[in-house]
């Protein structure tokens, strides 16, 4: 783009016609801090745009990065226009080979290797002019949703293959259009599916602009996935130029990007068993860069479609899973109701709309967490039982505040962890 060092460039141009600001109408004239939409072309003095000497000074020394005025960033409804953003970062990405190549040619090759940097550039410049505009996502609206569509496939799935799940959780249906799981993050945190282009923008910038944190081959790629043998990932070029696509479907390298980009854990669901007692490495607890809170959200991988060659349901769609049961008249699961000497249980939901800490009355056990057989072992009186340090990643887990009552004085509470794959055993 060209500020006003890039205007002395065009000197010779400017002898011969006019540059009126767009916004005044007043020539910009040599000395005056200008700075020319990338779009329309226009100039514009930058007091008129109300942009500061600092913000001028990031454009004149990023020359790749791009600047559009007002009405050439937005959209016809007057929002950033998110997804032409994205297709700017998009267009550094070679065509794929024709499909029809039988032979390895180098040079044809050559020709569609992503240029990561050329990506990344585009990507900071676009970072930029989000944040010139001031562009950010809406504070978080949880659940305000007066209607709710309930997704039917996925009830029925969980139905027959995870019914806990529906004791707690209610799916909302998403369109499969390759974007549901912005679709379902957008929905679990705003309400509506509305905000998944700018998710996507907001990833691809996260990607790019931290690569260590996201390349498998990389020491600081994220330990958990790392830890992981059985997740089997794309490497970080190919999931670079599958991003940046509108509608290109996501994985769990997606699930850690949105993370980062939202502040929050996201709890992923794989609904069936595969093998009894261990979990699919595609249900995960999962915690990208600077995540601020504790309060997951959570995700269930469902049903994209039946496979009529395979005779078998394909799992490749995302849902979000938003808090109380699709019945509400289904009661919680609580095994230590089935104990005639269990004390008052109380399940503390995820439903503190401050986004913040469950917290509990009385005398918590920080950072102690029991099993659910060693808390029926613990609340019937047998209190020798281990206390375990942490709570595993990517369990099945809520946490459960029992209170006692020792004396009429006294009354003691505690936070125990609830581990439902053990509980289902
Ligand atoms: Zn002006
Ligand atoms: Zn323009």
């Amino acid at each position: 783009m060209l500020t006003q060092l890039g205007m002395k460039r065009k000197a010779a141009k400017r002898m011969r016609v006019a540059y009126p600001c767009r916004v005044c109408k007043q020539d910009c004239l040599q000395g005056q801090d200008s700075v020319q939409c990338d779009g329309c072309e226009s100039w514009m003095h930058t007091h008129c745009i109300q942009m500061t000497k600092n913000q001028l000074d990031t454009f004149t020394v990023n020359q790749h990065f791009n600047f559009f005025c007002l009405q050439c960033s937005m959209d016809a409804t007057g929002s950033f226009n998110c997804r032409a953003s994205l297709a700017r970062i998009a267009s550094h990405v070679p065509p794929a080979p024709p499909v029809d190549a039988t032979s390895h040619d180098p040079d044809v090759d050559a020709n569609h290797l992503p240029d990561i940097q050329a990506i990344r550039e585009q990507a900071e410049s676009e970072r930029n002019l989000l944040s010139f505009y001031n562009v950010v996502l809406p504070p978080i609206d949880w659940y305000t949703t007066d209607h709710i569509d309930v997704d039917q496939t996925s009830v029925e799935m969980l139905r027959k293959h995870c019914s806990w799940l529906l004791a707690r959780f209610t799916p909302v249906t998403t369109t499969g259009d390759g974007n549901c799981m912005y679709r379902a993050i957008s929905y679990a945190l705003f309400g509506t599916q509305s905000h998944h282009v700018h998710l996507r923008l907001l990833c691809c910038i996260e990607l790019l602009a931290n690569r260590s944190f996201y390349d498998s081959t990389c020491s600081q790629f994220y330990e958990p996935y790392k830890a992981d043998p059985e997740l089997v990932l794309q490497d970080y070029e190919t999931y670079v130029v599958e991003t940046v696509k509108d509608g290109a479907d996501a994985d769990m390298l997606t699930i850690l990007c949105i993370s980062s980009v939202v502040h929050k854990p996201i709890q992923t669901h794989w609904p069936i068993t595969v093998r009894p007692g261990k979990s699919s490495p595609f249900t995960k607890l999962v915690t990208g860069r600077d995540v601020s809170t504790l309060q997951p959200i959570h995700i269930l991988w469902t049903v994209s479609h039946f496979d009529p060659r395979r005779k078998e349901v394909v799992i490749n769609h995302f849902v979000p899973l938003i808090d109380g049961p699709v019945n509400p008249a289904s009661p919680i699961i609580s095994p230590v109701e089935e104990h005639d000497t269990a004390p008052e249980v109380v399940v503390v939901q995820d439903e503190d709309n401050n986004d913040e800490k469950p917290c509990a009355d009385g005398e918590p056990l920080p950072l102690k967490f029991l099993t659910t057989k060693e808390c029926v072992e613990f609340v019937s009186g047998n209190t020798a039982c281990p206390v375990r340090d942490e709570v595993p990643a990517g369990r099945y887990f809520c946490f459960v505040l029992v209170t006692f009552c020792i004396t009429v004085d006294i009354v003691v509470a505690c936070i125990f962890f609830f581990d439902f794959l053990d509980f289902m055993k």
